[in-house]
């Protein structure tokens, strides 16, 4: 059993579609294709929910806005469908799809700022998904597969943390295997929205960005697929950000855990928690270009006996360093537990941690510092807060196994103002410099710790 999960630029106009098509056709046995919404869409549509939110004459440029999402869909539709009756029914999903977006639309218009806890902007971001899911079933149908659509909201089942929902594991599971298995062994072939979910209530959720990937590694992991092919538009995962570093190469493989902790630190080829649900389902997850099939892709699975070195280097921006000092009266064992506690009570996730006798250091995982949780750790400690900082991350296989590496590392940095260092196993070590030094620093690491080192030393 194969997952097929094609991201946005792999189903951005109809060709590509067409392609995506093909490549599943090809695929044989049985198998379960996850969507995307089409390169750019959901972007869109988080702009166009962000305007409604702000009320007052938002309908005409919404009306605007949506006619070119219509345009849109319209054409990939146009260039899929093979005679008029399957046009018309195709168009008229299409059509309600669009009347459920002006429904949530006035919805979040309504609710203003309340309407991202209430559901209302996933309602109206989910349905990037929608779209594209009807599309690629029929483009599946013009392959000749039986192709058809299964609401995602139907088996994902999640909580209710709205714009960044969390799968109830086991329930989704249950009804991933309940709704799909009976379909897979009638030959059928079923397409799911990546990316959205539902409340035990029903009500529409999304996972977060990028949150498709993780959708197939669900559904793979659910079904005990032997492989999810996460088809994008990069020939795998590379060992920098293909954009920054002009020669950042293919990785072949890839362990879980490296995957998981490049996916946390930056690299957005691949969603942390799709490497994370697939090595705790064990399933392998291969990273594909889909304009280039024939290339071989990354294979991400439990760590297979590579060399011990670096695989690659990430760095993820937005940032926020919070330095604690403890007051001198405070006795050091109850300190951390002290800050740490207060972290917990507002649900602040922490990245990266440092610590000395009378300091701790750490990240916060978003950009927005700490909010209230500063006022009580003023309570007991001094607070630093030191925003715009970026994390870079070193990732690989033994790091701590070959020492030269940290050499290499503290070279490439060079001059470069760090704020902390911090590396808790073998797989990823990670400091922290001013936003602005992240991209030549990550430059400089590559070329000192992946360029200047042939395949058999790393
Ligand atoms: P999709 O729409 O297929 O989900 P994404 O845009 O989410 O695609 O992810 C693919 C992009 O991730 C690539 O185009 C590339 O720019 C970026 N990327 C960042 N880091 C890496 C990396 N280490 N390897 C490959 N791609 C990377
Ligand atoms: N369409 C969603 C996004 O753009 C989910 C995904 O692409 O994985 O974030
Ligand atoms: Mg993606």
């Amino acid at each position: 059993m194969i997952v097929y999960k094609f991201g946005g630029t792999s189903l951005a106009d109809a060709e590509r579609m067409r392609l995506a098509a093909t490549l599943v056709r090809e695929c044989a046995g049985p198998r379960v294709v996850v969507v995307s919404a089409l390169a750019g869409v959901t972007d869109q549509l988080v702009e166009l929910a962000a305007r409604a939110g702000k009320g007052i004459g938002w309908e005409a440029e919404a009306a605007r806005r949506t006619e070119a999402l219509w345009v849109r869909h319209e054409e990939v539709a146009a260039g899929i469908t093979g005679d008029a009756a399957g046009r018309a029914a195709l168009m008229e999903k299409l059509d309600a799809a669009f009347s459920r977006l002006q429904g949530a639309l006035e919805g979040v218009a309504e609710e203003g700022e309340a309407a991202d806890r209430s559901g209302q902007v996933d309602r109206v971001i989910a349905i990037g998904e929608d779209l594209s899911g009807e599309l690629m079933a029929v483009a599946l149908v013009q392959e000749g597969l039986a192709a058809e659509v299964v609401d995602a909201r139907s088996v994902v089942r999640t909580d209710e943390r709205f714009g960044g929902a969390v799968p109830k594991d086991e329930e989704t599971a249950r009804l991933i295997r309940e709704v799909l298995t009976p379909l897979l062994e009638q030959g059928r072939v079923p397409v799911l929205q990546g990316f959205v979910g539902a409340t035990e209530d029903g009500i529409t959720t999304t996972l977060g960005r990028g949150g498709s990937d993780f959708t197939a590694a669900i559904i793979g992991a659910a079904l005990g697929a032997t492989e999810v092919g996460i088809w994008t538009d990069v020939d795998g995962v590379l060992s920098a950000e293909p954009g920054h570093v002009s020669a950042a190469r293919v990785l072949d493989e890839l362990g879980y855990e490296e995957a998981v902790e490049l996916a946390y630190f930056g690299a957005k080829v691949i969603h942390p928690a799709a490497a994370k649900h697939a090595a705790a389902g064990d399933v392998s997850l291969r990273v594909r270009n889909a304009q280039r099939p024939e290339a071989a892709g990354t294979l991400i699975r439990h760590d297979v006996r590579r060399a011990v070195g670096v695989a690659a280097v990430a760095y993820k921006p937005s940032v926020t360093l919070v330095k604690v000092r403890s007051r001198p009266m405070f006795m050091a064992y109850g300190f951390l537990a002290r800050v740490f506690d207060v972290l917990a009570r507002h649900r602040l996730p922490v990245d990266l941690v440092a610590t000395s006798h009378t300091s701790t250091a750490f990240t916060l995982d978003r950009g927005e510092g700490l909010g209230a949780a500063e006022g009580e750790l003023s309570e007991f400690a001094e607070v630093e807060v030191l925003p715009e900082l970026a994390t870079v991350s070193v990732v690989g296989h033994g790091l701590l196994r070959r020492p030269g590496i940290t050499a290499g590392v503290f070279s490439a940095l060079g001059q470069t103002p760090v704020q902390l260092i911090s590396q808790a196993s073998d797989v990823c070590l990670s400091f922290l410099v001013a936003q602005g030094d992240a991209a030549a620093v990550v430059r400089r690491l590559h070329a000192e710790l992946i360029e200047a080192v042939s395949e058999d030393e790393r």
